[in-house]
């Protein structure tokens, strides 16, 4: 065991700021503690005079007296002028110089006083000068330590007078006396250096901590910063790929609709998922910053379970037909029919395990169950299972599963594709959500992963339905479209065509306020990124200028963040679509905007 440091230690190096620092606050001690020894100096010397006053004629002790007064007041003055005005570190020295002169001058005063009034037979005014020398030697030991040599000087010039004169006494034990004033002095000189490297020590360990106080905060807020750039750099690169990906992915999606040989199916159809594997991992990526900053925002509304459930097997049923794989879903007889929490986020997850099951299983059954644990008044607990009969897992598999970028062994990437981040993913969202998703799988047997999550009883409704519109017929009418960029404005201006509607482009904000309020519309599609006048803030003026009359306006943005959502409904927005846009989403919105129940005024 290391043992506890002591005084007695050998200092050890310090660094030459923090050495400098540490004299500096050294002499600024000296003077703080000096006070109250100069008052002490003054009263201990007029009680010196008095006590010597009868035995040596008046003029010698006056004349001590107004030497020891004269030295005390230069030394008071010294103290007043030092502690006038803030001193910087580099000043200090010619500080520490003053008041070593002035503390020889009152070192030497003393040990004139001491070779003065030592110089008689009589035994009381000897006692009385021995003590009081002693006593303000023991007393500066402490108070004249934080700078090297300024208490050895002190000593020697208070001490050395009384030592000589004990010496030039010829009565027996007079070398006694000698000796034991020589051990005092050498007892007192080092408690002084004991003293000022402890002060030494100590110094340099608050200056040490707070270096390093300092470089730490100094590394978080970097940290912290870098994080933050680490974030916006993704948000921003998410949103600049997704507006050239809208252009890519709308026209692909025309494209499939015009006259094709078979090859050009084929080639387009690879095009198309290429594009959208591109897409996924974009949005993998943005959710996976949202959660390491802690900006990921659940929504809670009300949605139906087993909707959701049966929504992500259908999906993949297409998909496993290939491979003669059944996906069969069964919700709980009891599962409640309607919960409160995230769906969007509960769909997320059950696609990428769902997804995963189906990626890794050649035949067989995956099967995807809800089932209702317990509810009582304020919560729902659900459990999730996805069983599949696919090649299962290692146990060093299962044991990184969940990290970021991990996957079975390198040649899965080859031959199943995948980025590694799904589960990774897929885990951060359920611990938010208040569950752990866990597995147990056996190699060449398949795989079961489950979790819990505690769900809010569904909120009573007012009798709305919770979906508000129903497509009825073909839609028609002019809709103006604000877009700047120009794949975007094609895309759009496309599928408008194709749902029947009569669009209208403009690149800028200004144009688009101004056509939004003189003319008529059955819709305006928004984009926000715009330069000049944002989509923002052109609604805000639209809606100013329109004073109430209706009309429904949709944003259109690359951008994916659920702010973005809040700040397009607090502009004014009615809806909101995010880019690449699909022409099914987009014939939705506009189905329900223009045909459902949203849709009288
Ligand atoms: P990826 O996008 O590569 O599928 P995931 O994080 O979703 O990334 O999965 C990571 C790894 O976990 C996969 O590469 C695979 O080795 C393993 N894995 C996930 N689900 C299954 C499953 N149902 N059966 C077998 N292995 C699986």
């Amino acid at each position: 065991m290391t043992p506890p440091p002591t005084s007695r230690q050998p200092v050890e190096p310090v660094r030459a700021d923090i050495g400098l620092r540490v004299e500096a606050e050294m002499t600024r001690l000296l003077y703080r503690s000096a006070g109250f020894g100069l008052y002490s100096n003054f009263v201990l010397a007029l009680v010196l005079a008095a006590g010597v006053w009868t035995y040596f004629p008046a003029r010698v002790t006056v004349g001590w007296l107004m030497v020891i007064i004269a030295v005390s007041f230069c030394r008071l003055a010294l103290n007043r002028a030092f502690a006038r005005q803030v001193r910087q570190d580099d000043q200090l020295r010619r500080w520490r110089a003053r008041f070593n002169l002035g503390v020889i001058a009152a070192g030497c005063a003393w040990g004139i006083g001491g070779w003065l009034f030592l110089h008689t037979d009589e035994l009381l005014p000897r006692c009385l000068v021995a003590f009081i020398i002693a006593g303000m030697n023991a007393g500066a030991a402490r108070s004249l330590a934080p700078v090297k040599l300024c208490y050895a000087a002190y000593n020697i010039t208070t001490l050395l007078p009384a030592t000589l004169t004990f010496l030039a006494y010829d009565e027996t034990g007079s070398w006694t006396l000698v000796a034991i004033t020589l051990t005092y002095v050498l007892f007192l000189l080092n408690t002084a250096r004991l003293h000022h490297l402890d002060l030494r020590r100590q110094f340099s360990l608050i200056f040490e901590n707070e270096e390093l106080v300092s470089t730490l905060s100094d590394a978080k807020r970097r940290a912290e910063s870098a994080n933050h750039a680490k974030s916006e750099f993704l948000a921003t690169m998410s949103h600049e790929i997704r507006t050239p990906m809208n252009g890519i992915i709308g026209m692909l999606q025309l494209l499939k609709d015009t006259p094709l040989t078979a090859d050009q199916h084929q080639q387009i159809a690879i095009a198309s998922k290429s594009a959208d594997t591109l897409l996924r991992l974009l949005d993998d990526i943005l959710d996976l910053s949202k959660v390491e900053s802690g900006r990921l925002d659940l929504e809670e509304i009300d949605f139906s379970p087993a909707e959701v459930g049966e929504e992500v097997a259908v999906l993949f049923q297409n998909q496993a037909t290939g491979k003669s794989l059944i996906v069969d879903f069964q919700a709980d007889p009891d599962l409640p029919p309607v919960v409160t929490g995230d769906p969007m986020r509960v769909r997320q997850v059950l696609l990428n395990l769902v997804g995963n099951a189906v990626k890794f299983t050649e035949q067989g059954r995956i099967s995807l169950r809800i089932e209702k644990v317990r509810a009582d008044a304020t919560e729902i607990l659900l459990r999730f299972r996805i069983k599949d009969t696919g090649i299962g897992m290692d146990a060093a598999t299962q044991q990184k599963l969940f990290r970021k970028f991990s996957q079975g062994d390198s040649s899965m990437t080859r031959r199943y594709g995948g980025s590694g981040l799904g589960l990774a993913i897929s885990q951060s969202l359920v611990r938010h959500m208040g569950g752990e998703i866990k597995v147990t799988s056996e190699l060449g047997q398949g795989s079961e992963f489950h979790f819990e999550l505690p769900l809010q009883p569904a909120r009573p409704t007012a009798g709305e339905p919770l979906v508000p519109a129903t497509p009825a017929g073909r839609l028609s009418g002019r809709v103006l479209v604000v877009e700047d960029d120009w794949g975007s404005q094609r895309v759009v201006e496309n599928f408008l065509r194709k749902l029947g509607l009569e669009p209208v482009i403009t690149d800028n904000g200004a144009e688009g306020i101004e056509l939004a309020v003189r003319q008529q519309w059955a819709a305006v599609l928004m984009d926000i990124q715009m330069p000049g006048i944002d989509g923002f803030e052109a609604v805000r003026r639209i809606r100013r200028r329109l004073e109430g009359r209706r009309l429904p306006i949709i944003a259109l943005t690359a951008n994916v963040q659920a702010e973005y959502r809040l700040a397009a409904a607090a502009s004014g927005m009615d809806d909101f679509l995010t880019k690449p846009i699909r022409q099914s989403d987009l014939r939705a919105r506009l189905e329900q905007w223009l045909q459902g129940p949203a849709a009288k005024p």
